[in-house]
């Protein structure tokens, strides 16, 4: 595979291009650009590459009559595209002595981009590796999502207290790598009413939205691998149609007319905020319809234009539902293959449920969506009549497999009774899609026993397991250009292709050279990243200590909490027993809260203030820091990553789904200390029990606990380091003249039950840890350790996912260009 472009890449025409666009697109000169105009220029002249090869791939024949996948997710964490997108055109260096001619280094243009944060973690960054391993192995496909206006908030800390502000990604001058198509534009309906007419002596419904709006979209090029072929990000804003509340007002429909007055710019104004965790708000469900309307409507469109009829959509079509978000896709394309192409009920239906397909994220309650019946009803009147027709057809199933169980009817039905009805949208997921899978081989297990162990029955062979994957050009080629270099080197350049090969460098992981220069690397990004810490943030570190980090979003389930027991512990340890040796050691945090969870603000907040007295404590030298770095996103994990000596996988078994940050630390070297949950479970087979630290309780043993009647207390009582960990909480070490201030995580560890087991895995935590801690003094030992970590994880590449979805959902094939 040669990229054309590398071929045909004209150096004097691009550099030509991007002075054109310094000059006619950002209005300054050559003598008066600053570093950012020049990132702009040189985004746009790229981009206006990759926009003609978009093009092409849309207008090809080949692709109009494969059968594409088409991803839809209200989140794409997509990060920079600029770097990334360099190195899949294969002109990296090409355009890094172009712009060196211009007198400009591309290092410091490409820090000069926004990191696009349209989605909340992994859910979303998984999306945006799925986008770049379809578009690398050639599969047709579209990515559907949203066009915030402002995407994840970004996070600053004032006293160590978490500070959000909005995220105005595009900047004032746009960003270069997107393009708007108002040729594709589509008006989305909310609200009306339904009405009944006849037409050819039949009686039919037909939707009267009371409010119209119109969803602009704009594409972003996802880029194959050295190939020519890119396919579309398709991200769709909301936009008022005017004057849009005229009509309404005309036909004296004044409450109507309310509805419209809603500036229809709200609907994509801001990213809900929340990881793994729903609130039924308007809004968010005025987001999903209109995501999932405009998504549907192009999507037929595409169809229709191809010359394919109706009747083979599943053949030319799949629609991947990432997670329940965008669930109204299944009422709205049943509604307009009925009301609109005036199907039958059971030939729409055919078409449909072979059509959508479903991923499982969580099993947490508090994060599986039901909306309000009644919110349904009034926003979108006529897909709740689809779903209650769905649903009497699917109960009238589970009659016939189940006579007289009424029981297992009120617990399948898509409608779950009581005062308030509510709509189960994973229920909906399940009955209408062709297949369902979870995230990783434990989670799909609890999937089919836990979750849905009727539809299991029921459906036999639907529920199925895709376990995740993260991109190797972003998360290993291009955020550790050194460990990519000294790879390939040993085993040629094909792995970032194909991931296997990295078993490759296993033959060298006891070679004492090849350890030096792997682990010289990891010095040299160690190096990098503790720059970053003194530039940002003013403290000096150790790049010899260990590097243990814990990056995620932060919630209760990922137990960062444990992680800051067992800095007290340490802390506690260096203070007052004379015996106890470390390893010097730096624990780093990064983590965006929800806006309105309240303990994972307390968490941030207790870290922040534990760091600020070890940090300057003379009792402990330089033995322990803890450094929060702020503002958590994809830039920042690009650079965290390939410096980490340990991995922090440490959720309450059962838990956590997948995990996509476990594989990219893994990928790079770091050892994992973790519980039994999700991917980690797979990552030790891969690495083998040798070369990953698992502790704790897992799901049974977690379960039988609870069963017994779990008492934190018990533990508190007992172990004595536990306790004194505990109790540096309650006093003012770390918040000097205001005792107490720390204690909300140490009141929800003790009288609030331990909802996620802290306590229960502590000791075996700490065992895990001092086991590293004796690991990292053999430095050898370690060095083949995390060798053996980088190429036994071959598994976790997307394009071994994606692969899955083709050979065992999808059934698509690749279309080479
Ligand atoms: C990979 C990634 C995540 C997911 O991390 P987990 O440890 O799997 O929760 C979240 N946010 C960003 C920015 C990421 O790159």
């Amino acid at each position: 595979m040669k990229s054309k472009q590398t071929g045909s890449f004209d150096k004097v025409l691009f550099q030509e291009s991007v002075k054109k666009h310094l000059y006619a697109t950002y209005a300054t000169t050559f003598e008066k650009a600053d570093k950012h105009a020049w990132f702009l220029a040189m985004g746009t002249a790229l981009a206006e590459l990759t926009t003609c090869d978009l093009l092409c791939t849309e207008h090809d024949e080949k692709i109009r009559n494969a059968k594409s996948v088409n991803y839809l997710s209200l989140e794409f964490l997509i990060g920079r595209l600029t770097g990334n997108n360099l190195i899949s055109m294969g002109v990296y260096q090409q355009v890094a002595e172009a712009m060196e001619e211009l007198g400009q280094n591309l290092t410091d243009l490409l820090e000069e981009e926004r990191d696009p944060s349209l989605g909340n973690g992994g859910l979303g960054r998984l999306a945006a590796c799925f986008m770049d391993s379809l578009a690398a192995q050639e599969f047709p496909t579209v990515g559907y999502g949203l066009h915030y206006e402002y995407g994840l908030f970004k996070q600053s800390f004032d006293h160590g207290h978490q500070v959000e502000t909005p995220d105005a990604w595009r900047g004032v001058e746009g960003y270069p790598w997107e393009i708007a198509r108002p040729d594709l534009a589509q008006e989305i309906g909310f609200y009306g009413h339904v009405e009944t007419y006849q037409e050819n002596g039949k009686e039919k419904r037909r939707w009267l939205p009371g409010m119209t709006v119109k969803a602009m979209p704009w594409d972003m090029p996802i880029v194959g691998y050295e190939s020519n072929t890119v396919y579309p990000l398709r991200l769709w804003e909301c936009q008022a149609i005017a004057p849009f509340s005229l009509e309404s007002f005309n036909n004296g429909n004044y409450f109507e007319a309310q509805h419209s007055l809603i500036d229809a710019g709200n609907i994509t104004k801001v990213l809900y905020p929340n990881d793994n965790h729903e609130k039924g708000k308007t809004l968010r469900l005025m987001q999903q319809y209109f995501h999932s309307a405009a998504s549907i409507r192009d999507i037929l469109r595409r169809h229709e234009e191809a010359g394919h009829t109706l009747a083979s959509l599943p053949k030319y079509e799949t629609i991947q539902l990432n997670d329940t978000h965008p669930t109204v896709s299944i009422p709205e394309l049943m509604r307009i293959l009925i009301d609109e192409k005036e199907m039958e009920w059971d030939d729409a239906w055919a078409i449909c449920s072979k059509t959508f397909a479903y991923t499982n994220h969580t099993l947490l309650p508090e994060a599986l969506e039901t909306w309000d019946e009644s919110l349904i009803q009034r926003l979108l009147p006529r897909h709740m009549e689809i779903i209650y027709q769905i649903n009497y057809l699917f109960l009238k199933e589970v009659r016939e497999k189940w006579p007289g169980d009424v029981e297992k009817q009120r617990k399948l039905s898509i409608i779950q009774e009581g005062f308030h009805r509510m709509v189960r949208m994973a229920n909906l997921c399940v009955v209408g899609s062709y297949a369902v899978n979870g995230v990783a081989a434990m989670h799909s297990e609890l999937v089919k026993q836990d979750l849905f162990p009727e539809f299991n029955v029921l459906y036999p062979g639907k529920l199925q397991n895709v376990t995740n994957g993260i991109t190797p050009r972003r998360w290993l080629k291009f955020c550790n250009p050194e460990l990519s270099e000294l790879i390939s080197q040993k085993i040629g350049s094909d792995w970032p292709t194909q991931l296997d090969q990295l078993r490759n460098i296993a033959d060298y992981a006891e070679e004492t050279e090849f350890q030096k220069a792997f682990m010289q690397v990891k010095q040299a990004n160690k190096q990098r990243l503790a720059d970053w810490v003194e530039q940002n943030m003013d403290i000096k570190l150790d790049t010899q200590a260990i590097f243990d980090v814990q990056i995620k979003r932060l919630h209760e389930y990922k137990r960062q909490h444990l992680n800051v027991l067992h800095i007290l512990s340490m802390y506690h340890r260096l203070l007052h027993d004379s015996d106890f040796e470390m390893e010097p050691r730096v624990v780093f945090f990064a983590a965006k809260a929800a806006p309105g969870y309240y303990l994972a603000k307390e968490i941030i907040y207790a870290v922040n203030k534990i760091a600020e007295k070890i940090n300057h404590d003379p009792r402990i030298g330089n033995k322990l820091k803890v450094v929060f770095i702020p503002d958590y996103r994809v830039s920042i994990a690009e650079i965290i990553i390939p410096a980490a000596d340990v991995s922090e996988q440490i959720s309450t078994a059962g838990k956590e789904a997948s995990g996509t940050g476990n594989m990219k630390l893994a990928l790079n070297g770091a050892l994992t200390i973790g519980t039994m949950d999700g991917a980690n479970v797979e990552i030790r087979e891969e690495v083998g029990d040798d070369n990953i630290y698992i502790f704790g309780l897992e799901v049974d043993e977690v379960e039988q606990l609870k069963r017994s009647g779990y008492n934190p207390f018990d533990y508190y009582n007992s172990n004595s380091l536990l306790k004194a960990s505990l109790d540096l909480l309650l006093g003012e070490e770390f918040t000097p003249g205001e005792p107490g201030k720390l204690r909300a995580i140490y009141d929800s560890l003790l009288d609030g039950g331990d909802p996620y087991f802290c306590l229960a895995d502590f000791e075996s935590y700490v065992k895990a840890h001092e086991a590293m801690d004796e690991q990292y003094k053999d430095t050898a030992g370690w060095a083949k350790k995390a060798i053996l970590n980088t190429a036994l994880v071959g598994k976790f590449s997307s394009d071994r996912s994606i692969q899955d979805y083709v050979n065992n959902i999808w059934k698509l094939e690749t279309v080479k260009r």
